[in-house]
């Protein structure tokens, strides 16, 4: 064994970089593993803000907060935990500013706060457009100020399992090669999304959903795996994200006849309706033919120079280098693509998976606060608040248990796994699966979904899987072998694709980002107010089952904006 530890994060975004500064101030001996640096985490491309009841803007309070979370979720989301996030959000955001987290400010010297998609009330504090980039440096400082342990350019592989909890991670070392065995009494879960599945993706490539699937294969359930939210406004061609701040700014969507269509979809909240109404307004038009070789118009113009480049800076800079249009000018083209997944591993309160000692949070988690569609701003928060009481709860658990063991089975069985691996020479080389699984997943499991295309992904996924078991690393050496890590990955993603369609069949519903207009257009609360939960069974197939949602305050509602 390399070494241990009373907790190991997995992942170093905001999520597991807020969970190991917690862990450490409860005084655990805490570290971070994270196969990227950290402040490269993907938490640093978040552009908007993030969202909590200061009242800055408005008269807000975290009640108000709460039911727009609530029906944003489209009643799917846990609502004790959307009352957790936003009583502690306020908190936790000046816990930020305290740390030095340079938000943008109102003229009175308060955090500023602007209005995003389907808050009531303008609630997104933010640090101009470049919002994750502000959060990942500070909370690294804070890492780096404790001498927080980071075991950097590590790849995570396998949980340790023994005596039924987890003890902690093998992971192979990219700078040096090798797999290296990290003790831990608890484990905590921050790998993030996986919206690499899909090729048009606001997600960085490290985005490959790694934890949800190491957590799978011990047994651990995934819930609401279907729910993966697309963005209304991704830059055409390359996907890169033009932040919801845009429209919260006041840029209007226009269709090919120069029309703003949401009067057609949302005509209360207009360009500020929820991300699954515009994205679904967005492809109906498409569709019927008023979109622009598959995109849709962001008018920003009439916003004005100034305002653009005090406030989106940022957005106009990816717009004139990737797309070459300047929004001061001209429209930026736009089109819907694959941005957070609601569903990840099931989580109490406190962070905590069905297995002891493994904790997870961000968006690898599902507490669950966006239920089957997110509000843009609360993302961050739940990395931050969930962050914060996972790490607190697997430091308290660590120091009040104290024995860590690895049994040399589970070393020896990860060995063996990685010599087939890099023995095979004869076989298919990984990137073509990846594309292929990709390419179908956007068509066949998308904005829309029929019942057609679901059960035909199931059959591209299936035959991909046996592809998979012949699939080739060509790079046999030792020192950052990507070769080897992108193989395993295209692992991980084929068992998230799996769990997704089965749970996405078995909805028989349109609610929030699963859009069915076809067979079943309407929500059913009467039969589906209930998570779908996903693990694999013995025999490798998906086994689905379902649990209640928590409902405390909010009875469901037919959701209009
Ligand atoms: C372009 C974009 C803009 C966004 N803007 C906003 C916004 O304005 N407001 C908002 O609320 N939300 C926003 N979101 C969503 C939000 O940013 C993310 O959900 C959140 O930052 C995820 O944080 P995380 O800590 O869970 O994961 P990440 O920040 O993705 O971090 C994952 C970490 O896990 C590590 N990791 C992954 N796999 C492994 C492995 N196998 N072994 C070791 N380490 C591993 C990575 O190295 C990384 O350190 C945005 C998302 C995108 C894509």
């Amino acid at each position: 064994m390399e070494a241990t530890h009373d907790v190991l994060v997995v992942g170093a975004g905001c999520a597991g970089m807020r969970a190991a500064i917690e862990a450490f101030d409860e005084g655990a001996d805490v570290a971070l593993l994270s196969k990227i640096h950290p402040v490269r985490s993907h938490s640093g491309a978040a552009e908007g803000g993030i969202n909590a009841a200061l009242g800055n803007a408005s008269e807000d309070d975290p009640e108000k907060h709460a039911f727009d979370t609530v029906k944003g979720s489209d009643y799917l989301g846990d609502q004790d935990a959307i009352e957790v996030l936003c009583e502690e959000a306020p908190d936790d955001v000046y816990q930020l500013e305290n740390w030095g987290a340079v938000f943008s400010r109102t003229d009175d010297g308060r955090i500023a706060q602007r209005p995003f998609g389907a808050a009531g009330e303008p609630r997104t504090a933010y640090a101009a457009d470049i919002t994750g980039h502000v959060l990942v440096h500070v909370l690294y400082e804070q890492v780096v100020k404790r001498d927080i342990r980071t075991y950097e350019e590590f790849f995570a592989w396998k949980l340790v399992i023994d005596d039924d909890r987890c003890q902690g991670v093998i992971a192979w070392d990219l700078l040096n090669g090798g797999l290296k065995t990290i003790g831990a009494k608890t484990v905590i879960l921050c790998t993030g999304g996986a919206g690499r599945l899909y090729t048009g993706t606001t997600n960085a490539y490290a985005c490959t959903g790694d934890a949800m699937s190491m957590a799978l294969s011990v047994g651990v359930p995934l819930k609401d795996m279907e729910m993966m939210q697309f963005h209304p406004t991704t830059l055409a061609p390359t996907g890169i994200l033009i932040t919801e701040g845009c429209r919260g700014e006041g840029a209007y969507l226009l269709n090919s006849e120069g029309k703003r269509f949401l009067e057609r979809y949302a005509p209360n909240a207009m360009e500020l309706a929820s991300r699954d109404v515009i994205s679904r307004a967005e492809q109906t038009e498409i569709d019927e033919g008023r979109g622009i070789d598959g995109n849709v118009l962001l008018d920003l113009r009439h916003l004005g120079a100034d305002k653009i480049n005090e406030r989106l800076h940022g957005t106009r800079e990816l717009s004139l280098t990737y797309a070459a249009v300047d929004p001061i000018h001209e429209p930026i083209p736009v089109r819907p693509g694959a941005h957070y997944h609601m569903g990840g591993v099931d989580t109490d309160l406190d962070g905590l998976t069905s297995l002891t000692g493994l904790y997870a949070a961000g968006e690898c988690a599902c507490v669950s606060v966006h239920g089957a569609n997110r509000l843009g701003g609360n993302a961050l928060m739940e990395t931050i608040t969930f962050g914060k009481r996972a790490g607190r709860a697997a430091a308290e658990w660590a120091l009040t248990h104290t024995t860590i063991s690895v049994p040399p089975a589970v070393e020896a069985d990860t060995e063996r796994e990685l010599k087939e691996l890099l023995a095979r020479s004869e076989g298919e080389r990984p990137w073509a699966i990846r594309d292929e699984l990709a390419i179908t997943m956007h068509e066949n499991f998308g904005v829309f979904r029929r019942e057609e295309q679901m059960l035909e992904q199931g059959r591209i996924i299936e035959g991909l899987r046996e592809r998979y078991k012949r699939v080739v690393v060509d790079d046999k050496g030792q020192i950052f072998n990507n070769d080897l890590t992108q193989a395993i990955e295209l692992g991980f993603m084929l068992d998230l694709a799996q769990c997704m369609v089965v749970a996405g069949l078995a909805r028989k519903e349109s609610r929030g980002a699963h859009a069915r207009p076809h067979d079943y257009p309407d929500r059913d609360d009467e039969n589906f107010l209930k998570h779908t939960m996903t693990t694999f069974g013995p025999d490798g197939e998906v086994r689905l089952d379902w649990k209640p949602v928590t409902m405390t305050k909010w009875q469901p509602k037919e959701r209009t904006y």
